[in-house]
């Protein structure tokens, strides 16, 4: 690839600020002084160092972040914060991107990725990949309601929901609950509850898959995923 592309993608700036850079001479390849930004290098076996510090190239990059509520999980919105927003310029370069979405006002597990192969099969519908939802329900959740999701409910556009799992963690005036789905429909936990006449107060994600959201992260932090996390997903 591009010694300037290489470069900008690894957090040196633009491609233009990465221009400056290598004109001052504090770019080397494999210890030799290079200033040409169209030089073709390979990452994976030649050494790039800038100014003492090793670059570390990497091809993809696999976030996982504690949505906050109030941000949209896109990449750009004229009106509204988005999760790109509470990313490092470091990252921001890679132009990762969020695998799906979650409502506004919903908080939890979301990955961000360069690797649009990585999202497709995660988003994939028909690999059928688990997400649990922790949310706080107005009024009281019942087995009627865990038997409703198990075998499918109607939403307000006709479609029938894939079985769910649905666990009560307590039911009272302001229920807890935890939903296991399958499917990833517009809106898809609040319009369950909608089709039971029940309103969602709260949501969370608190996994994807085998993959647990790190409840260290505090809302709007993030981390790489490990190795052992990615291997999660193949
Ligand atoms: N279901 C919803 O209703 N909202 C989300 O953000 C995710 C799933």
């Amino acid at each position: 690839m591009r010694l300037d592309k290489l470069l900008a993608d690894a957090g040196y700036g633009s491609r233009k600020e990465v221009k400056k850079l290598l004109k001052s001479g504090v770019v080397s390849i494999n210890q030799k002084v290079n200033k040409d930004p169209k030089t073709q290098v390979d990452p994976s076996a030649e050494e790039v160092i800038v100014a003492g510090e090793v670059v570390h190239y990497q091809s993809e990059v696999y976030l996982m972040l504690n949505k906050p509520k109030g941000v949209i999980s896109a990449t750009e919105d004229s009106m509204h914060r988005t999760v790109i927003d509470l990313i490092d310029e470091k990252w921001a370069s890679y132009s990762v991107f969020p695998v799906g979405r979650l409502d506004k006002d919903t908080e939890g597990l979301l990955l961000l990725t360069t690797d649009g192969s990585f999202s497709h099969r995660l988003m994939s519908p028909r690999r059928h990949v688990s997400k649990i939802y922790q949310a706080k329900i107005d009024g009281m959740v019942t087995d009627e309601d865990i038997e409703a999701f198990r075998v499918g409910v109607e939403l307000d556009d006709g479609y029938v929901t894939k079985p769910a799992v649905l666990t009560i963690l307590e039911s009272n005036e302001i229920s807890n609950i935890e939903l296991t789905i399958t499917e990833g429909k517009f809106h898809q936990v609040k319009r369950m509850f909608k089709a039971r006449g029940k309103t969602v107060l709260a949501l969370k994600r608190r996994a994807i898959g085998k993959l647990d959201l790190d409840e260290s992260l505090a809302p709007g932090e993030y981390r790489e995923l490990t190795e052992e996390e990615l291997a999660l997903f193949e």
